[in-house]
Order: C-alpha cells, then structure tokens, then sequence
C-alpha cells in the first residue's frame, strides 16, 4: 500500500497509504514547493511512523507524528472500517480518535490511509556547526536559543565519542571530538536569517562555544544530516558484531542538561563502547551501548544502565519513550510512568478493540 493518493497544495495536505515512506512523499511534494517534515534516522513508512507516534531531527520546529497527522483510517480487529479526524486544521467534534490511533504500535487496529499535515519548503535554510568542552554548555544554548524564539528547525548533540565514530565512517568528515551542536535554521529570507544565527551565535559564545562553522552549500547540510541519520550504524560499525541497546528518554526542556549529565555519570564506567547524542531542542536524547550480542554480562550491565537512566528521568517529570514506543521492552516502564489507573485504561480500550487479541499482542500491555 505505497500510493500516493492526493496532495493538496492549498490545504497543505497529503493523503496517503500506509507503505509510504517519508522519502518517497518528498519527493512527489518538492515539484509543490512542499515538504513533510517528521524525518526519524531509519528508512520508515508512513504507516509505521504514525504508528510510533514518531518524530525526528526537526520536531523542535514542526512537530512530532501527533501533530502532524489530521487523519487516518483505520481497520479494526473485527472489520469495522473507522475514519478519524479530517482534513481541517482544526476540529472540535467529539473525542480525538486519531490521536488515539497515533501511538498505539499497531495494537489497536492497521491503519490503511493517513491525510498528513505538509509544510512550505523554506526560503533560506543556514545549518552550522558549533562545539563546547561540555555538554552542559551545548545545551544550555539549545534551550536559550528555544527560549528566545530564535527559528530553530533542528538542535542535535552529539558527544565526543559519537562525534569520533562518525568521523570514522563518513569520509572527508573530520569535527573536532567535543561536546557538538549541528544546527540547522529556516526562515523566510536570508537577511532574517543571518541575524538571528548571529544571535545564536553569541548565545553559543556565552556558553563556552567557538565559532560556528557554516554549511551554506545545500550538497554541505546534506553531507552532515546524512551523518547525523546515520550515528546509529556508525556507532554499531564501531564494534564489529555488536548489537545496540538504546535509551530513549525525553525530559522537559528545563531538566535536559541534568538529565544528560546524569545519564553520563551513569555510563562513566561501563565495559563497553557507548554514545550519546540526541534531539536535545524536544529534551529528547539516546544513549547507544554497543554490547557483544553472545556476553551475558553486557546484556545485564545495559540493562541495569537503561533502567538508571529512565529512572532519572522520571524522577525529572519525564518519559522513558520520546519517540521509539513501548514495544516489549518497556511495558515495565509505562506502568511506572502512567501509573497504574492510566495503564489499566489502555488495557480496557485495547480489550474493547480487539477482545481476541489479535493486533499486535503483548506490544505495550
Ligand atoms: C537507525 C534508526 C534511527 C531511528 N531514528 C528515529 C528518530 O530519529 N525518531 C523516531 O521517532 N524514531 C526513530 N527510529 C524508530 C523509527 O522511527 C520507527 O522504527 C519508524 O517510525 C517505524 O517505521 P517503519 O516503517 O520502519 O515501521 P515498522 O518498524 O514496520 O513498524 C513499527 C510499528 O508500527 C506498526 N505498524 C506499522 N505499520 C502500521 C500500520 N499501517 N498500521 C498499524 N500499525 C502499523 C508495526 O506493527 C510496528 O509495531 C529509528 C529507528 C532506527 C532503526
């Protein structure tokens, strides 16, 4: 089910089948001067990002999945065919079943269209790199830079030792292992633009930043956000043979440089390779441990680890998923997160949708 159906350029819509992916729907939209703008590092559909409640590198300034799908239809376990939402910005009538739709990992029901919100590609676009000699400075000025309202489309950190492993495997790359800041901004003119980059600028500055490096050139920004989509299989590339566990904890912005430098004081002495980097402008950020796949101890050891961590971050007012979902391997966080009444009223929708339990069982319940 891979059909584009209709694009309405004077709605800003897009609807689409399921198998569709994010990529593909790009390119049918530039000729509009278009663009969807959910874009998470893996090659995805659709289909599978709205049903992950996914979000990606420009959430800070378009919104996740949540935001970004008006509608969808969906087949329910006992054939009802349910249409939620509409192509309206807005509506007001009865309860949001789309939404409630956008998340539920296939549990619910298979979604068969999705009508998505699009975005006017922009006028000017600067992506820039700066580094710090600590986290804390990097995202500090993520924060201010979101406070200030300055037209952030993307803030990503990277650590030091993603920043090596990235190097390594995307030749003619060679950033200085720091604590780095790519930063991607979109405006409606390049004036505008310059101005507000400078003020970014002096606020990296007051947080210990140098200078910023510009990638003014499209083929440029292109070369560092494939490295950034493609982090996850660097850090594997890493370690021959290993297999990645990773967090994926988001907390509010204000708790982000605590949540972060926790999560380092957590992994300071781990066994085995790890890094860290993240979309910091959601509070959201993973940290990939690159564990040998036959080692009984390194699988406990991450283990242990990744429950610090998403512990720190509920005691923050966080969640233990920003955006990969509960599948199997949180269902023991959500209860801790939602608590049990919420969790308990999940699992009376699931039952009232799929009494068989025949969509996706045993995914987050
Ligand atoms: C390298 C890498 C980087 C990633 N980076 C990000 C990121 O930056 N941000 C982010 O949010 N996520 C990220 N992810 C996770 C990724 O977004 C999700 O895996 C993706 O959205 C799923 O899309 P898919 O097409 O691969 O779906 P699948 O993996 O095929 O499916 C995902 C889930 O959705 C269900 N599903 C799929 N289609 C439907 C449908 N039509 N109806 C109902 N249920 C359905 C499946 O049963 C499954 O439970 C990353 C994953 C990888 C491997």
């Amino acid at each position: 089910m891979n059909a584009i159906l209709d694009v309405s350029p004077d709605d800003f819509t897009a609807t689409v089948e399921p198998g569709v992916t994010k990529e593909a729907l790009n390119a049918a939209l530039r000729p509009h001067g278009l663009f969807f703008s959910v874009d998470p590092g893996a090659h995805a559909t659709i289909g599978g990002m709205a049903a992950t409640r996914a979000s990606g590198t420009n959430t800070v300034r378009y919104g996740s999945m949540r935001e970004n799908v008006l509608a969808c239809t969906t087949v329910l376990a006992d054939g009802r065919v349910v249409c939620a939402g509409s192509r309206t910005m807005k509506s007001a009538a009865g309860l949001d079943l789309a939404r409630l739709f956008v998340g539920s990992e296939g549990t619910l029901g298979i979604i068969t269209e999705l009508t998505v919100k699009l975005h006017p590609l922009p006028e000017a676009v600067s992506a820039a790199i700066v580094s710090f000699p600590d986290a804390a400075g990097a995202v500090t000025t993520v924060i201010q830079g979101v406070q200030v309202g300055l037209p952030l489309a993307r803030a990503e950190y990277l650590c030091p030792n993603t920043i090596r492993v990235v190097n390594a495997t995307n030749p003619g790359l060679s950033l200085q292992e720091r604590h780095t800041l790519f930063l991607e901004f979109h405006g409606s003119s390049q004036v505008g633009l310059d101005e507000q980059a400078g003020l970014m600028g002096r606020i990296a500055a007051e947080n210990g930043g140098g200078d910023f490096a510009w990638a003014s050139h499209p083929e440029d920004r292109t070369r560092l956000w494939h490295a950034r989509h493609n982090a996850y299989f660097s850090c594997q590339r890493s370690r021959p043979g290993s297999i990645i566990l990773t967090t994926d904890t988001c907390v509010p912005r204000s708790r982000l440089a605590e949540s972060l430098a926790g999560a380092m004081r957590i992994m300071a002495d781990a066994v085995f390779p790890h890094m860290i980097f993240g979309h910091v402008g959601d509070g959201n950020f993973h940290v990939l441990m690159a564990i040998d796949p036959s080692s009984e101890s390194e699988h406990s050891e991450a283990e242990t680890l990744n429950t610090a961590i998403v512990d720190l971050a509920l005691s923050l007012g966080g969640t233990c998923s920003g955006e990969h979902g509960i599948g199997f391997h949180k269902k023991a966080f959500l209860r801790r997160e939602a608590g049990e009444d919420a969790t308990e009223v999940m699992r009376q929708i699931k039952s009232l949708l799929d009494p068989r339990n025949i969509m996706n069982p045993d995914k987050i319940f």
